[in-house]
């Protein structure tokens, strides 16, 4: 951990891990020793070029053991990266220029969108309102798309034979208006490949003839999956995307190695486990930051025995939830991203866009105060002394309210204008309010933390959960500042805030399997009272399909050198029952189904899961089952964090931990607040309002009714002492 008294001992360190999260705001760098000791940096996000903020991120948590990058990173045996740069090019439109070859018929279907497409992303009021939404530009438009004749229909049948033909003609003309890579994706190709496989063939003969060198991506060979906008969608972000993205990847990789790293860089893909730079699939690595915080959520949850969490995440720009119930988070096979329908595995999660960075606006017809959902990035508000914002965030708030200290934030590295930040507040705010400039500020923030308060209330409840069941776990460099204000009231079981909140994700980054996951839709139907031949029949099916991702799990892990033998497999199916709409996933009992009686263990299994997530006298065998879809996962060992043990030294905080104190405007008062350093205190001590307890990259707001203690994990409790 980061203790003054660790530096004498540095040059004997021998760094191992080396996690990334360069968000939107922040590049967080979290890097492991071979005691499972670690330390946080953070940097500027630096969107041009993301290696340059990420080498400054790493040589700020590298001071701490008083190492270099250059000490440390020919000692490491291996690196996670999550970033946002994939993100970027598809929501800013920067993408390739994709063709489109699809059903003939069906051209403008990809243009056209799912319904939910033109108001993903809206507020409740606006989503009601047709008159609201609309649709985003296509990533592919209708000029660049081409139709050819064939038909499957659902069940896998050869309706009408594959034109030919028309696929080399469809070719040339795409190439002739410049694209720059070719999708195929034709109806139910997931159920029945042939076609799909004849095309992207014919396709690549052509553009060989044509000695044109462009990649060809058919969905059967990406996302071989139920949904056609949706499997359309993921494999146009491949080509448009992801794999253009893989460039930038490649060079955060050489630049790690170019200071001395020997090996090759993971990224944090959606279904909470790393992947190779390499991966075919690699648009799953399209949202990788928040996931990170997640994946920690579990690891701590798992070596603290913490089986039920609410993970909390503040960063910059947004707020992030998500639940994790009997020690694991739910996976989504169908989520959005980016305004988009997609079918990627994704580790559920909602997301509000107000973050520490939001900017804060007065509505102009109703004088309410407007937060979000854009935010300043990496130029934190009015008070950023370099310039940039002209509009006030909530950081200005902080700064004014004397929660944040101006020369201490990400260590001094940035220096803050309070002064700057109160003549904005006056003047975009206070004044057009009619309110001082503290209760301005102050009614910013509790405004913020009743919403993201209301948010989690409505997301824990809305499950049918009771916040007794669960502990909180607050993070992110915003988290710690809101925490008290967000579960004030809430009663949640406990209210866990790591020393190292700052850079929890990419904590979490580091404490993430090197995991590949493949699906793949099925449709078994087993009907109440199926033969013994039907079952296995059925079995055998999802078998085939396991055997078949299974391989793709091999091939994929050949690539960095791993034998069949170093991976752990992991097989999982998707069962409903016959007719409801919703299937569940499940961890299969057996590592293999041939027989009758094996087919009948997964349904046990799956009635149990129903009767556990549902209610028990929910369950009903007589509809029969349906298998959605077929699923595995291959893992391989990489070395893991270890969570911090430190000898118990009493309630009283050392002296040495105190900072002396600085006046605070909280609820209508002027308080003078304990500022304490967070590294310099020790486990067990007790902290009493008020107090801000400050660190390089977080700063923890202990306000009255509130106490906080730090465990022998480094990890502070926070405490109701009074009710609301
Ligand atoms: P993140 O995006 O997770 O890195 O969080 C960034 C946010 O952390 C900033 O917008 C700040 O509001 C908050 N923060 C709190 N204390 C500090 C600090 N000392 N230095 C930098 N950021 C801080
Ligand atoms: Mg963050």
């Amino acid at each position: 951990m980061v203790t003054k008294e660790g530096e004498k001992v540095v040059s004997r360190r021998k760094t191992q891990i080396l996690a990334i999260d360069a968000g939107g705001t922040m590049t967080d760098t979290f890097l492991i020793d071979d005691q499972g000791e670690f330390v946080v940096g953070k940097a500027q996000t630096t969107p041009g070029d993301e290696s340059v903020g990420l080498l400054h991120s790493a040589a700020d948590a590298l001071t701490f053991w008083d190492m270099t990058v250059e000490d440390a990173f020919p000692q490491l045996l291996t690196g996670v990266y999550s970033g946002t740069a994939m993100l970027n090019r598809l929501v800013s439109r920067k993408g390739r220029k994709v063709g489109l070859i699809v059903n003939k018929g069906m051209e403008d279907h990809h243009r056209m969108g799912r319904a939910i497409q033109s108001y993903l992303g809206y507020s409740y009021s606006d989503r009601l309102h047709l008159n609201t939404h609309r649709y985003d530009p296509p990533l592919v438009p209708r000029e660049w798309t081409r139709g050819v004749t064939e038909r499957i229909d659902l069940f896998g049948n050869v309706v009408i034979p594959l034109y030919e033909h028309e696929v080399a003609p469809a070719v040339r003309e795409l190439v002739d208006m410049g694209v720059e890579a070719i999708v195929i994706s034709l109806l139910h190709s997931y159920k029945n490949p042939v076609h799909e496989r004849r095309v992207r063939d014919i396709a690549q003969q052509t553009l060989k003839e044509l000695g044109a060198d462009l990649p060809v991506f058919a969905s059967v060979d990406y996302y071989p999956v139920r949904k056609e906008s949706h499997r359309t969608n993921t494999t146009i972000i491949e080509a448009y995307a992801a794999d253009p993205s893989r460039r930038t990847l490649e060079l955060v990789d050489e630049r790690i190695k170019e200071r001395g790293a020997r090996f090759d860089i993971r990224v944090m893909a959606s279904h909470g486990g790393t992947i190779s730079i390499k991966a075919n699939e690699l648009a799953r690595t399209l949202v990788s930051g928040p996931i990170g915080g997640v994946v920690g959520g579990k690891y701590l949850g798992e070596a603290l025995g913490i089986k039920n969490i609410v993970c909390s995440d503040i960063g910059g720009t947004s707020f992030d939830i998500a639940l994790i119930n009997q020690g694991d988070f739910t996976i989504d096979t169908s989520p959005d991203m980016a305004r988009l329908v997609l079918s990627l595995p994704l580790v559920a999660m909602d997301s509000v866009g107000a973050g520490t960075g939001s900017f804060v606006r007065v509505d102009p017809y109703t004088k309410s105060i407007v937060l979000g959902p854009d935010s300043a990035g990496y130029r934190v508000g009015v008070c950023y002394r370099e310039g940039g914002i002209e509009t006030i965030t909530v950081s200005d708030c902080h700064v004014v309210l004397g929660l944040i200290n101006p020369d201490n934030f990400l260590g001094g590295q940035i220096k803050l204008d309070r002064e700057r930040a109160y003549q904005a507040v006056k003047e975009q705010l206070a004044d057009p309010l009619g309110l001082s400039v503290e209760a301005a500020a102050y009614g910013v923030i509790e405004l913020l933390e009743s919403q993201l308060r209301n948010y989690l209330e409505s997301l824990v409840m809305g499950k049918g959960y009771s916040p007794a069941q669960f502990a909180c776990f607050s993070y992110g460099g915003g988290g710690p500042l809101h925490t008290a204000g967000y579960v004030k009231g809430l009663g949640f079981e406990d209210v866990l805030v790591p020393a190292w909140a700052a850079g929890f994700s990419a904590f979490g980054c580091g404490a993430a399997d090197f995991e590949y996951r493949y699906d793949k839709t099925l449709d078994i139907n087993v009907a109440y009272g199926a033969s013994d031949a039907e079952r296995r029949t059925a079995g055998s099916t999802l078998q085939e399909a396991w055997n078949e991702l299974t391989e793709k799990v091999h091939e994929e892990f050949e690539k960095n050198g791993f034998r069949r033998s170093d991976v752990q497999l992991r097989l999982y199916y998707r069962m409903q029952y016959q007719g409801q709409l919703n299937d569940l996933e499940i961890e299969s009992p057996l590592t293999s189904v041939t027989s009758a009686a094996e087919w009948d263990q997964l349904t046990a299994t799956f009635e149990d899961t129903y009767g556990r997530v549902y209610a028990r006298a929910a369950r009903s065998p007589e509809l029969g089952y349906t298998v959605t879809g077929a699923i595995v996962r291959g893992s391989v060992d990489v070395p893991k964090p270890k969570i911090p043990e430190e000898p118990y030294a009493g309630e009283t905080p050392p002296q040495s931990a105190f900072h002396g104190q600085r006046e605070v405007y909280w609820d209508g008062k002027f308080i003078k607040a304990d500022i304490w350093e967070m590294e310099a205190l020790k486990a067990g001590n007790r902290i009493r309002a008020f107090a801000i307890i400050e660190s390089p990259a977080t700063t923890f707001v202990v306000p009255p009714g509130f106490e906080a203690v730090l465990d022998t994990h480094r990890i502070f409790h926070l405490r109701q002492t009074s009710g609301e």
